[in-house]
């Protein structure tokens, strides 16, 4: 496997590969891999000639600096972990590399996606997300990528990005990867006790239940009670609400069949966790 820490480097290389018409398929991280990561990275090595791998933090789109700061970094593991999925090369640039001097920052009005859920609660947060994608995908030029529906509003950002600045590039939002108990798997789960993560585990529980309650109660007491199952386990709730799965827009009934998303952020030891279900 590849490993490149220079766009002068990424660049030599990609170039023959482009010249080449090799299907390139790019990973976007922040490193601290886990399965949920990999499964991106799997999905690409099949659909693809050749699979890079980006591990950056990027500080940009940390609207919490303590969150950046204790932000898990397992560089060398995670190379293994690229290299036993076959991942082609990985690109690991420093700040300077991904942010040099006379960076020009892009400009894209996201509309409504700032203004719902992880918008107004993480100011910046999606400002910080749309220069390290713009530039990595200008940098890489991959013919796909990939994202996790597990950052649902994420997905959404990227589309926009997409839509505005790079046609060309084909994107594909993956399932989200659970452990056995449910848990949606996130590099921030390492920050967990073992009795956080069982704590942990009791987000999916409450989705599900909204989910399945969904079909015999209206959205608002299906929520109530989601909210009091967080409330009873005395788990700090962000945020807990339902919304049109296209367009993030809120409502009060559910909608149409197939375009209900759930979205939570709660807090377990003091570590934001998010996660949705679509249906
Ligand atoms: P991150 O390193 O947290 O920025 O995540 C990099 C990519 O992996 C993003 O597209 C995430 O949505 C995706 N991802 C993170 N956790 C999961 C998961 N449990 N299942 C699927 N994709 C994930």
């Amino acid at each position: 496997m590849q490993i490149f820490n220079t766009q002068i480097e990424l660049e030599g290389f990609l170039s023959k590969i482009r010249k080449k018409g090799i299907k390139l398929g790019f990973v976007p991280t922040m490193g601290a891999l886990h399965e949920g990561h990999i499964d991106l990275v799997k999905r690409s090595v099949e659909e693809n000639d050749y699979t890079i791998v980006s591990i950056y933090v990027n500080e940009l789109q940390f609207n919490n600096t303590n969150d950046f700061i204790n932000y898990p970094i397992s560089k060398d593991r995670d190379v293994e972990m690229l290299k036993s999925v076959s991942c082609d090369a990985v690109f690991m640039p420093n700040k300077e590399v991904m942010y040099p001097k006379n960076f020009k920052k892009i400009t894209l009005d996201i509309g409504m996606l700032n203004k719902v859920f992880e918008g107004p609660l993480r100011p910046g947060h999606f400002d910080g997300v749309l220069q390290v994608v713009y530039r990595l995908f200008d940098y890489i030029k991959p013919n796909t990528a990939y994202f996790g529906l597990k950052d649902y509003q994420q997905c959404l950002v990227i589309k926009a990005l997409k839509n505005e600045f790079f046609n060309s590039i084909h994107l594909v939002f993956c399932p989200t990867v659970r452990t056995e108990s449910g848990l949606a798997m996130s590099s921030r789960n390492q920050r967990l006790s073992s009795t956080g993560l069982i704590e942990a585990a009791f987000i999916y529980k409450v989705l599900t239940t909204i989910r399945d309650l969904s079909v015999h109660i209206e959205a608002f007491d299906a929520l109530k009670y989601g909210r009091h199952l967080f409330i009873q386990k005395n788990i700090e709730i962000e945020y807990l609400e339902f919304a049109n799965a296209d367009t993030l827009m809120p409502g009060k009934n559910w909608f149409k069949k197939n375009k209900n998303i759930v979205l939570v952020a709660v807090y377990i030891e003091g570590v934001r966790l998010i996660d949705n279900i679509v249906f």
